[in-house]
């Protein structure tokens, strides 16, 4: 069985295309930039719009099949940006209609879950998500991934390239921030954990507001990647020893972030946990870890009717029921 699969939930316009063996044939991405600012959701949709063909065709390419080898399509039916939710969402239908193929609508962050598995071959993690717009700690109990802990305001992502944007760094501010930061010494941020849940936009702030008063941005950006990743850090450790798991998976764009890597790697080790990151090509979003999480949906009995296609824009991660894993 071949199965093509359909990211659009934000930025990234993606085609996947897998076999029901979970080997990936094709993974091809287009990814929306804004020219100043943040996403703007309508825009990034015009980008899915303009971008969809060429990357469906570049897909079936790579794959070297044709659209009719395709037996399932899906799509992530939310969370998400509603604009961009609805060009995936419309692509699939028609694709589906005019195949006369089922089709499957996932949610894109037990996605994120499900691609770290099959690539790192990690089975039954505790997961950190961290990308733009998500951070959230998940592990599987009970039939459904349960969020363990998560932000309380923006995504880590965000909140790294908010920091940037304020100080006319380039975007997307996490990579240029975790440059700079080696070559700072630390200074005071806040350090907000409630419980299992985290904040950022108070560290943000007092970091903006020390940018404003002359602080080194070394200094800052050492220090913002600290509080904020050994925040996460704490989190997922208590996640791990009240859920008994034996694994960490890191996934989400942020996933790139080596000082993050290493603070998660040095706690598993303490633990005696394994540890693992998603590859780069399938830790941001894109298509093949839709294709692979249907399939996984299609092939435990899970059936959709178009009418029951809708985009879900907050369809939350613990709200799908997880057939395949039970
Ligand atoms: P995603 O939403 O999963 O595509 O991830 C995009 C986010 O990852 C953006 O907010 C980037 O700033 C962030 N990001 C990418 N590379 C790094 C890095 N090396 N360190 C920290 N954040 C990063
Ligand atoms: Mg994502």
């Amino acid at each position: 069985m071949i199965c093509l699969g359909i990211e659009s939930t934000a930025h990234t316009f993606g085609a996947g295309i897998v076999t029901d063996s979970g080997k990936i044939l094709a993974n091809i991405k287009d990814i929306y930039v804004p020219k100043k600012g943040g996403i703007h959701p309508r825009e990034a949709a015009e980008h899915h719009t303009q971008a969809c063909g060429t990357v469906l065709q570049d897909a079936l390419t790579t794959a070297k099949i044709k659209l009719s080898d395709i037996n399932l399509v899906t799509f992530s039916q939310g969370p998400g940006l509603p604009p961009c939710l609805r060009i995936g969402a419309v692509f699939a239908r028609t694709l589906g209609l005019r195949l006369g193929i089922p089709i499957i609508g996932v949610n894109h962050c037990v996605a994120h879950i499900e691609i770290g598995n099959l690539t790192t071959g990690l089975s039954d993690p505790v997961t950190l998500y961290v990308s733009g717009g998500n951070t959230q700690v998940i592990a599987f109990t009970e039939g459904r991934y349960r969020i363990f802990g998560e932000t309380l305001d923006n995504g880590i992502g965000n909140i790294l390239d908010q920091f940037a944007r304020a100080a006319g760094l380039p975007h997307p501010g996490g990579p240029k921030i975790e440059q700079l930061a080696q070559k700072g010494s630390y200074i005071i941020l806040p350090y907000v954990v409630k419980g299992m849940d985290l904040s950022f936009g108070g560290i943000l702030s007092e970091a903006v507001r020390k940018f404003v008063a002359g602080e080194k941005i070394e200094n800052i950006c050492y220090s913002l990647q600290e509080n904020c990743f050994a925040m996460l850090t704490e989190v997922v450790e208590r996640a791990v020893a009240h859920t008994d798991k034996t694994e960490v998976l890191l996934t989400g764009g942020v996933a790139a972030n080596k000082r993050l890597q290493e603070m998660l790697r040095i706690m598993c080790a303490e633990r005696g946990v394994k540890f693992a990151v998603v590859p780069a090509e399938f830790a941001g979003d894109n298509g093949a870890m839709i294709a692979w999480t249907g399939l996984l949906a299609y092939k435990a009995g899970q059936r959709q009717t178009i009418a029951n296609t809708q985009i879900r824009p907050k369809w939350r991660t613990d709200e799908v029921d997880v057939a395949w894993k039970v």
